[in-house]
């Protein structure tokens, strides 16, 4: 606490407004608390009306949340968050532009299209998250998908099953997939595939199996310690509701975190995603 305050003061002599901001609440902060990631944020438009962008700011600011990787249905729920709170949002591009195109966006051109003005426009980490299972994965849109995020260098954020994950791969080896709810899979059916692809992260998101309470679930402890660079958490707001949810899932993480070593713990709490997003073009500090 000390430490962080004469950091902060020192920092307030000489930098500008957006950096003293950030020290103030990194000063306001207990020494203590686990700096965390959530990789699995929605804002979309149906969540706009009840929950206005400042009121959804104030909830991940009181999750104590250190960054925030979101992707909306339409994007614009991204960019009013991106907007608003710069220091913290994370954004992706969903190919959706409304809920209802999750089971119909693979054979849809004009998703194409609409891609490629956004990109042009706006910067990301990444695509997704999208729903794609299976041989769909091999239609032109989804091909044509991983090519964008090649020639734009964003990783890919797949809800699928493994076999679409594998597809994808095959599409453009040197891809990079963050797999959404580690395809809700089996520990060992995870492991399968993280150990055949280098470039295979994965979050824990709208999952509990991995852990009970505060204590970590053996089968997945040994994954986490097999794999220390591949997971993150995220609590995945896909209904409005659910952003209600958020800071309890930030307090649970940082509990069952707490069941790792140290550097596990943080590992997957936020460096992980850290570096996932230091594999794209998008500088996150600013
Ligand atoms: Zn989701």
């Amino acid at each position: 606490m000390i430490r962080y305050s004469l950091f902060a003061i020192l920092l307030l002599a000489a930098v500008p407004a957006q950096a003293q901001q950030q020290a103030q609440q990194l000063a306001q902060q207990p020494a203590s608390i686990l700096p965390l990631i959530d990789a699995h944020v929605h804002y979309s438009h149906d969540a706009w009306d009840n929950l206005p962008t400042a009121d959804a700011i104030a909830i991940l600011r009181r999750a104590n949340l250190r960054k925030v990787l979101v992707s909306s249905s339409s994007d614009e729920g991204t960019q009013r968050l991106y907007q608003a709170a710069p220091d913290i949002i994370v954004p992706e591009l969903r190919p959706y532009r409304r809920r209802g195109e999750i089971g119909s966006w693979f054979r849809d051109d004009s998703i194409i299209t609409h891609m490629e003005a956004r990109l042009a426009q706006y910067r990301y980490v990444g695509i997704g998250e999208f729903h794609l299972y299976g041989a769909d994965a091999d239609l032109p849109v989804p091909r044509r998908m991983v090519a964008l995020a090649r020639q734009y260098k964003l990783f890919l954020h797949a809800h699928s099953d493994g076999d679409a994950v594998e597809r994808l791969f095959r599409h453009d080896p040197d891809t990079i997939i963050l797999w959404a709810h580690s395809g809700f899979d089996r520990p060992d059916a995870v492991r399968a595939l993280l150990k055949r692809y280098p470039n295979l992260w994965a979050d824990l998101a709208f999952r509990n199996d991995h852990a009970s309470g505060s204590k970590v679930d053996p089968a997945w402890r040994a994954l986490f310690e097999e794999f220390p660079d591949r997971f993150m958490v995220g609590t995945d707001t896909f209904t409005p509701e659910r952003w209600y949810y958020i800071e309890e899932h930030a307090k649970w993480s940082r509990a069952w975190l707490a069941d790792l070593p140290a550097p596990l713990a943080e590992r997957i709490a936020f460096r992980n995603a850290e570096a996932l997003f230091a594999r794209t073009g998008f500088r996150i500090d600013r």
